[in-house]
């Protein structure tokens, strides 16, 4: 290859590679876009906040979209004590079994264990100090903290949940 065929030959291939770069930049912007959470991750189920906010009750979108916490001992289902299934508010995925509530006295409803594959553990500074953050791994909605005081002959853990985060669907005797 003569020199001048070399220098072609080169700046066609860099005029290539420029292209090559700027597609995959134009990709990662788009995907960039298309987040809806703080680190960037994407739900299976992603709506607008308009979507959100006319499909949820008011106090189901402050606890679920804007991360708030319902005052305690007002949540309807604190004290239910049926057997069936909890599942999500926002995208009714199923989050927490009867069998796993308990009362903790905290005027939330509190469960030892939730359906793992279904949960997001996040970290919240909210309150000035970390908590563990529990979030619905399908949309992405808040739906409590996870503390360590829970049962001790179990789990010990406690998620302590937002009523206005959950639908619960009574089991068929
Ligand atoms: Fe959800």
């Amino acid at each position: 290859m003569t020199k001048k065929r070399f220098i072609i030959f080169t700046k066609i291939y860099m005029k290539k590679i420029r292209i090559l770069f700027l597609l995959i930049s134009l990709v990662s912007c788009n995907a960039k876009s298309q987040s809806n959470n703080k680190h960037g991750k994407e739900y299976i189920v992603a709506k607008s906040e308009n979507e959100w906010r006319s499909e949820l009750s008011k106090m189901s979108y402050y606890v679920l979209r804007e991360a708030g916490t319902e005052r305690a001992f007002t949540g309807v289902l604190n004290y239910n004590k049926n057997e069936g299934l909890y599942v999500c508010a926002g995208c009714k995925a199923p989050l927490y079994e009867s069998k796993y509530k308990y009362e903790s006295g905290s005027g939330w409803p509190s469960f030892d264990r939730g359906i793992e594959e279904n949960l997001e553990y996040d970290v919240d500074y909210k309150i000035g100090y970390p908590r563990s953050e529990l979030k619905c791994n399908k949309c992405g909605g808040h739906l409590g903290h996870m503390f360590n005081d829970g049962p001790k002959n179990t789990t010990g853990q406690r998620h302590c949940i937002n009523s206005a985060a959950l639908i619960f669907i009574p089991s068929i005797e």
